[in-house]
């Protein structure tokens, strides 16, 4: 038996108080490894170690903090291949897919290691004579992270490397499905030069660790991604916390993707089955609602089918294979109740929804596309977090786009046309965070804002120079020379 992976706690490797287990999906023989599960008191540790690390973190010298953070990226970019099988082992994404999440992480770190030199403040003059006005960025103080199972290093690395860049020290609450790339890259942080505490690592529940940093009052601040639901609880819990806690959440998706009788109809198949299907249909930003005009429908749905039925799904670490195994039994079975509950609603499962065998006993689905759907259908309105998509018919732009916008989400929406006219009304006029023209939902550039609106996210946004928002607090100071 392999040693159960320690929890990292004010500069220590510690034992915990329990065990979970690291499951492959893609065969469920398959023990990826154990990992200590940190309780409350543990939490409280971590928490009394980042706020003693703080005061000397938040003083550290831009040069320190690029030193560690452009470590970070280096080692990590380095062994990309050996990180990317460990995630597409845990997770259940294809190698290729894996591997180009670790890579992403290490170009995040990257960024945040130039973005620690380039954080400047602002000296304007006063409305009153004689006085100087100078605006500076300080950092928050402990934050706690709380992250999904979904991107089990990107994540962590768009929500670590900022906060360790502007002067936070970190408590990190991974996802308990994934604690391989959780625990692998907090070995990669903790040999970067950080003084102990200012990173921590707690594997545990969302019930015992999340909750003890969100009821903690030394905590200062909460950055989460994961299910709308959770999302509330942790903003209530912030609100209710004694100090108030920043916080910022990132939740789900009901992403459109648009498809005008003008798109080039090989092009938008590309981008809804990459969209919708790739990485299990497992990402917020997955494209699960097809809307697409009367004059190509036909041809769209025709074209897609022909897709689907050429797409491997298998083992995640086969060379080949276009589509993982579903993350565990639980996502499941709530694909499933989905499919069942879209066939009962009167949609027509076009294509798959098949539990599939293959040599190794996992969670396989058959991509799901349903047809003659109309949008108020729970299918149409729900999060299903899975392989599976449904395709709305318009009569023309103007109801795509009203469907588009007909929903609580807003994260992600696109349109695959070839007219100007469309594309630019559609960029300005989705009601969603990010918008793409003939691109996938999901697939975005880590230097520039990740977020969304209604009701898929609140608070600043994450990612490129806007994570200072979230990751720092003003100051606003004074002067009087005399
Ligand atoms: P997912 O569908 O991705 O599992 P969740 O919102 O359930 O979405 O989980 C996202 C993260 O939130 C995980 O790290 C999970 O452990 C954590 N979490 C779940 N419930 C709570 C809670 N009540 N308080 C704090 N964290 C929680």
């Amino acid at each position: 038996m392999t040693a159960i992976l320690k929890n990292f706690i004010g500069g220590e490797w510690v034992d915990g108080s329990g065990v979970t287990k690291n499951i492959n999906p893609s065969n469920t023989n398959d023990l990826v490894g154990e990992y200590a599960k940190a309780d409350k008191a543990q939490t409280e540790k971590a928490i009394a170690a980042a706020k003693a690390a703080f005061p000397a973190w938040a003083r550290s010298t831009p040069q320190e903090r690029y030193d560690a953070l452009n470590k970070v990226s280096l080692e990590i970019i380095a062994r990309k291949e050996e990180l990317g099988r460990l995630l597409a082992r845990e997770e259940g994404k294809t190698l290729p897919e894996g591997i180009g999440e670790v890579a992403r992480a290490g170009q995040i770190f990257a960024f945040f290691a130039g973005e620690a030199l380039r954080l400047t403040g602002e000296k304007g003059a006063s409305v009153r004579p004689g006085l100087d006005v100078e605006l500076t960025r300080e950092p928050v103080g402990v934050v706690g992270m709380i992250t999904p199972w979904n991107f089990p290093i990107a994540i962590p690395a768009w929500k670590i490397a900022p906060a360790l860049c502007y002067g936070n020290t970190v408590v990190f609450k991974p996802a308990e499905l994934v604690p391989g790339s959780a625990h692998a890259l907090s070995e990669i942080i903790t040999r970067s030069g950080i003084p102990a505490g200012v990173f921590n690592l707690v594997v545990g529940s969302g019930s015992v660790v999340g909750q003890t940093l969100l009821e903690h009052p030394d905590v200062a601040a909460i950055s989460f991604t994961g299910s709308v639901q959770t999302g509330r609880k942790i903003a209530q819990a912030c609100v209710l916390s004694n100090p108030m806690k920043k916080f910022q959440l990132e939740m789900g998706g009901k992403n459109p993707l648009v498809v005008l009788d003008d798109a080039d109809l090989k092009l938008a198949v590309e981008v809804a089955v990459n969209g919708a299907y790739f990485s299990t249909g497992q990402r917020c930003t997955a494209s699960s609602r097809l809307i697409v005009t009367e004059g190509i429908h036909d041809r769209f749905v025709a074209a897609m089918t022909e897709r689907l039925k050429g797409l491997t799904v298998d083992d995640a670490l086969k060379a080949g294979v276009h589509i993982g195994p579903v993350v565990d039994q639980s996502q499941l079975d709530q694909d499933l109740r989905y499919i069942k509950i879209g066939q009962d609603e009167g949609a027509k499962l076009a294509w798959g929804g098949e539990l599939l065998k293959r040599e190794t006993p996992g969670h396989y689905l058959q991509p799901a596309m349903f047809t003659e759907a109309n949008n108020n259908m729970r299918i149409a309105r729900e999060e299903i977090f899975g392989p599976v998509a449904t395709v709305i018919r318009a009569k023309n732009y103007e109801e795509a786009l009203a469907i588009s916008n007909d929903t609580e989400f807003g994260l992600a929406s696109g349109i695959c046309t070839s007219s100007l006219k469309y594309a630019s009304h559609y960029k300005r006029n989705s009601e969603s965070g990010m918008v793409m023209v003939n691109l996938p939902t999901a697939g975005v550039d880590y230097h520039v804002p990740f977020g969304g609106r209604k009701g898929s996210s609140y608070g600043a946004r994450e990612q490129g120079s806007y994570a200072r928002e979230f990751y720092t607090t003003v100051k606003t100071a004074y002067t009087y020379p005399g």
